[in-house]
This record gives C-alpha cells, sequence and structure tokens, in this order.
C-alpha cells in the first residue's frame, strides 16, 4: 500500500469512475474502492440509508462489516480478504445487514476487480441491492405501482391533502392473455398505462396497483369531471385498440372514492375504493361508482368481522384451525400428499371463508406470525399423517408478503428443524401474487428452499397475467392448474384446449401439474389423458380436520401406497 492518504489525482479517478458507474447502475446503489489506498466511495442512498459516516470512507470494508448481520459476517470477510489479496476476481453475495432502526434488509452485493494495465488489483467496485427496500415504479408500465401509490395516499392523509381517488381495471385480462397470449395481454396493459397517464397529465398522478387495475389521484375536481373523463377513456378502448396484428375490444370497471376525511387510514381508504370498484365490476356493468357512506353502513359488519379476525390472532390464534386436503397420484388415486387450508371461525360471525379474509390479512404486520402458526401447526400435524403414510408430502400456501421478509428462509429451516420435519416432505405453495416482489429477491428464496430439499408449487396458475413468464423464470417442482380452468372440461372443448397448452408449458420447464377441483369421476377420466401428476377435488375429498383424515385413512376410504 502506498501510505493511506489519497493523492488529489487517485480521487479525482475515483470519482470519474464512480459517476460512470452510478450511471450504469441505474437504480441499483453502487461502491467503488481505489485499493491501493483503501479509499472507496459509496452512494449517497446507501450512506443515508446505513447512516454511514460519508460518502468518502478509508476503510469502508471493515466499517460495512459492522452492519452485517453476525451469522453472515464470516462469509463477507473472507470474500473481501480474498479480493484484497488478489486470491479472488469478485464476489455475489446476499447476507443481511441492519439499518438504524436495528431491523435487518436482505442485501445482494455484486463486485469485481479491475485490474491496471501491469494486471495489478487497482479498483473494487460493485452494485449493491436491497431486496427489502421496495421500488415504487412498476416495470411493465413505468407507473408508479402499488407501494408508490400507498406513499402517497399516506403523505396525503398525513398533510390533509383532499384529492380524489380513482381506480379503473381491464375487464377480462384473462381472457386476452389466453385468447391471445401474454405478449398481447402485456402489450394490452402498457397502452392502457400510458393512456391513461396522457389523460391525467397536468391533473393528477396515475399509478398501475394489481394485475389489471390502475388508479389515479388528483386534486379535488367536481364528479361530473370524474365521469367525463372515465367515460372519454371508456369510449376510447370500446371502440377498439390496434396492437401487435389484432384489433382488441377492451372493457373498463371504475370506482371512486373522495378523500376530506383524514380520520381514516391508507387500508381502509383503499378498501372503501375497493368496494366500489367491485360494485362497478358485478352490478354496475362498468359504470363509475362513487363510494359513499351508504356502501360503508352495507359493509360495516364486513369490515368488524375483519377486525375480529385480525384480533384473534395475538389471542393465541383463536378461531383459527386448519384443514388438510388430500392429494392423489392421477394414476393410481393413492394418496401421496395433503394440502393445509386455513379456517377462521366464532360465534358471532360464523366461519368465514380464507378468501375473504387473506387478502385483508396478509400485508398486516401480524400475518408472519399467523404464518408461521399454520406452519408449525402443519407439521405437527403431518407427522402424525407420515405415521400412516411415510412418504407423504405436505402443502402449505403462503403469501407473498410473509418470502419477502429479511430472513424468511431461516424462519422456515427454525420450523422444520424444530419439528423434526424433513424438508423433502414440505412443498411450499405461491401464487401469482407474488410477482409483486422483486423478481431476484424471489428467485434467491426460491432457490435457496430447493437447495435445501424444500419443493415449491405455482398456485393457481393461468388466473393472473404472467404465468408463463413465472414458470419460465422460476424453477417450480409442480403448477397446480386452478378448477377454474377444468370446471367444465366434460362439455367444452376450449377448456381441454387450455389444458393440453398448460401441460405443454409444464413439461417444457419440467414441471409437475397438479390438477385441483376435481368433482366427478367424468372429470378425472378426461383430464387423466393429459399427462397429469396428480388430483385434488371434492371428488377424493373436501378439506378435513385432521382426526378425520387420520380415520379416514385408518378405515380405509382413502387409499393409501
Ligand atoms: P387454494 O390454495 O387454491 O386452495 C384450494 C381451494 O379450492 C380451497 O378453498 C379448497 O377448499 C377448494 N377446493 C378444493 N377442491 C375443490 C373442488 O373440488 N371444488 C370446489 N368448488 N372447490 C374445491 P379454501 O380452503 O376456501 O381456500 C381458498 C384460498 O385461500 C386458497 O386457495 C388459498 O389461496 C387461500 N389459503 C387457504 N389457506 C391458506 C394459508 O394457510 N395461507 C395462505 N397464504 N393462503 C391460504
Ligand atoms: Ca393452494
Ligand atoms: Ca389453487
Amino acid at each position: 500500500m502506498e501510505g493511506r492518504i489519497i493523492t488529489e489525482e487517485a480521487k479525482k479517478r475515483l470519482d470519474s469512475l464512480f459517476e460512470a458507474f452510478s450511471i450504469v447502475a441505474e437504480d441499483t446503489q453502487v461502491f467503488l474502492c481505489d485499493m491501493k489506498h483503501d479509499y472507496s466511495r459509496w452512494s449517497k442512498a446507501l450512506v443515508e440509508a446505513f447512516e454511514l459516516p460519508s460518502e468518502y470512507m478509508y476503510s469502508a470494508g471493515t466499517i460495512w462489516e459492522e452492519h452485517i448481520h453476525p451469522d453472515d459476517r464470516k462469509a463477507y470477510s473472507e470474500g473481501v480478504n480474498a479480493i484484497f489479496k488478489g486470491e479472488q476476481s469478485g464476489h455475489d453475495i446476499q447476507y443481511r445487514a441492519k439499518r438504524p432502526d436495528g431491523e435487518y434488509d436482505l442485501i445482494t452485493c455484486r463486485g469485481m476487480v479491475l485490474k491496471d494495465k501491469d494486471g495489478n488489483p487497482e479498483y473494487f467496485g460493485g452494485a449493491i441491492r436491497n431486496h427489502s427496500q421496495r421500488s415504487y415504479i412498476d416495470a411493465l408500465t413505468g407507473l408508479r405501482n402499488q407501494y408508490g401509490f400507498f406513499a402517497d395516499l399516506q403523505s396525503n392523509i398525513r398533510n390533509k391533502v383532499p384529492v380524489r381517488i380513482g381506480m379503473v381495471g381491464i375487464g377480462k385480462l384473462t381472457e386476452i392473455n389466453e385468447v391471445l397470449g401474454y405478449d398481447v395481454g402485456n402489450l394490452v396493459l402498457q397502452y392502457f398505462g400510458r393512456f391513461l397517464k396522457d389523460k391525467v397529465t397536468n391533473r393528477g398522478c396515475a399509478y398501475r396497483l394489481d394485475g389489471s387495475r390502475f388508479a389515479v389521484v388528483s386534486a379535488l375536481q367536481s364528479d361530473r369531471d370524474y365521469v367525463d373523463v372515465y367515460e372519454d377513456i371508456r369510449t376510447h378502448f370500446r371502440k377498439g385498440v390496434h396492437l401487435d396484428i389484432y384489433d382488441i375490444i377492451v372493457e373498463l370497471n371504475a370506482g371512486m372514492i373522495v378523500l376530506d376525511d383524514f380520520n381514516l387510514d391508507d387500508q381502509t381508504v383503499y378498501s372503501c375504493l375497493n368496494f366500489a370498484y367491485e360494485e362497478s365490476k358485478q352490478v354496475k356493468h362498468g359504470d363509475l361508482v362513487k363510494f359513499n357512506n351508504e356502501l360503508i353502513e352495507k359493509n360495516k359488519r364486513h369490515f368488524e368481522k375483519l377486525h375480529a379476525i385480525r384480533a384473534s390472532i395475538p389471542q393465541g390464534f383463536k378461531g383459527f384451525s386448519l384443514v388438510y386436503q388430500p392429494v392423489v397420484d392421477a394414476e393410481t388415486e393413492k394418496l401421496i400428499g395433503v394440502e393445509s387450508l386455513l379456517r377462521w371461525k366464532n360465534d358471532d360471525y360464523g366461519p368465514v371463508p380464507p378468501d375473504v379474509f387473506i387478502p385483508f390479512l396478509e400485508k398486516d404486520p401480524l400475518f408472519p406470525i399467523l404464518g408461521e402458526w399454520i406452519m408449525e401447526t402443519a407439521l405437527c400435524d403431518a407427522k402424525k399423517l407420515i405415521e400412516l403414510v411415510p412418504d407423504l408430502i405436505v402443502n402449505i400456501n403462503l403469501s407473498y408478503t410473509q418470502i419477502e421478509r429479511a430472513g424468511f428462509t431461516d424462519t422456515v429451516w427454525n420450523i422444520i428443524r424444530k419439528a423434526g420435519f424433513l424438508p423433502e416432505q414440505l412443498c411450499l405453495e405461491i401464487t401469482e401474487r407474488c410477482r409483486l416482489l422483486d423478481m431476484e429477491l424471489l428467485r434467491n428464496v426460491i432457490i435457496a428452499l430447493k437447495a435445501g430439499g424444500i419443493r415449491v408449487a405455482l398456485d393457481d396458475f393461468g388466473t393472473g397475467f404472467s404465468s408463463v413468464g413465472l414458470v419460465k423464470e422460476l424453477p417450480f417442482d409442480t403448477i397446480k392448474i386452478d378448477r377454474g380452468f377444468v370446471q367444465q372440461i366434460e362439455h367444452d372443448e376450449r377448456e381441454k384446449r387450455l389444458l393440453n397448452h398448460f401441460t405443454d408449458i409444464a413439461g417444457t420447464f419440467g414441471a409437475k401439474v397438479c390438477v385441483e377441483g376435481i368433482e366427478t369421476s367424468g372429470m378425472r377420466d378426461i383430464i387423466r389423458k393429459y399427462g397429469i401428476h396428480s388430483f385434488q377435488g371434492y371428488y377424493y375429498s373436501k378439506p378435513v380436520p385432521i382426526d378425520e383424515l387420520l380415520a379416514m385413512i385408518k378405515d380405509g376410504r382413502l387409499n393409501t401406497p
């Protein structure tokens, strides 16, 4: 080393290289180290987020190491030492780094060494990606995404800025995807996003929320103005838009709400907006529906119910239970697995089905605890089943919000270890909503789970707009075909073609296929011909409590291998 103090000239070179680096890296954070002086410059955003001493640091590696989770520190420091000793020309590692509030963020760090003209290491530079730091931009449309929407909404509420919020969605996007292909579906979304943005420029901001739904937030205008703009957009899309080689007629639905009561929280505002939107879709044939208090009264009991469910999480999961639905081999019809399904009930509200409360709860900070309870309970029950059926696999549903937590895979390993369960007998099901996550994070999590022996399935295949893309990107063991695609298969040729198409895709990417919702022997006989691996459905059994399932196995109502 040429002394610790960096020369003016070396610093200038570092700066110009750093700037070039930052431009290329776009929205990831970068670092660059002059290795001779061990002097680095780091992106401002990183310095601020982790409260590092300065953008310019001597021995930045040692400073950063302090922030790294004790369990991940050894791998990090070994990697960095090897680079400085010239034994390694780069690294690509993932670790947890501590934020000033004490929480850990999941980080991927990729770096490489640049050598001088004599081949000696001169710079070490790279990109740091913080998976816990959410992107506010939707990759497909370039609009602000759901997280951006909530951030802006929270700020409007905090600063008491009255606004009008609209939600507008494309009807039948799933059908466009199925019939014309996913690329065309994506074109429709992009076109719609651009159109909406142009319509509201100077008046408000457009967002893409989720799948086929968009939002607009703007300063208060009259209801009439809003209806007029919406009707304009609607007429345009009704006439048909020309995309690729197709003329596509797009039907829309829309809801709106006026935000002038700042005692509400963002989730409540969103629920109300959603409610108006659903009313437009289900009852009003796509006309713009404005949310009002009458609708609130109608839904009050619904919200109270959701709050009661949430409140039972910290009360020892009171009211929650799991039921299990058999999964059978499509050929032999013998029991090869079970899927655990969540239930909730109490005296006031009776039983409430999970798809009513899970979408409401999954973004709640309490949800991860419920997720852990589900996994612990399911593994404990599955052990009793495995005594009777040794090779049985238990499927557990995950919400995408569980996966994005730092340390998610560690939580899974801990639960498995504590339960004394074999990872090979666990299959985690994720739905297409997981595409709301950072793809790189999701892929790393899936690869880590699979490396430890856990299986991973994609649930409800075909219901979202990006199923094929996901199967291509991520190494699923199984894809599960939603029962909506096979309900009419005994009478509808199109469902047969669709099934054929789905099994082709799964086959191409080496995944097995499970078909859900087998209700009759007729369905079974037809579906069987498509090279399906397993079946699930009322024809074999409804989801039942563990004791009943054990009894069904013991008395031979279920065939076992
Ligand atoms: P899913 O994962 O697609 O689960 C299959 C759903 O189809 C279950 O509804 C099941 O009872 C139902 N089903 C199975 N066979 C048939 C059939 O032959 N005919 C008909 N009509 N329906 C059938 P369920 O139990 O109401 O669950 C609904 C959804 O709630 C699940 O859909 C899953 O997305 C979610 N869910 C359930 N448990 C959990 C959980 O523990 N965690 C998470 N994150 N989500 C869960
Ligand atoms: Ca499932
Ligand atoms: Ca499913």
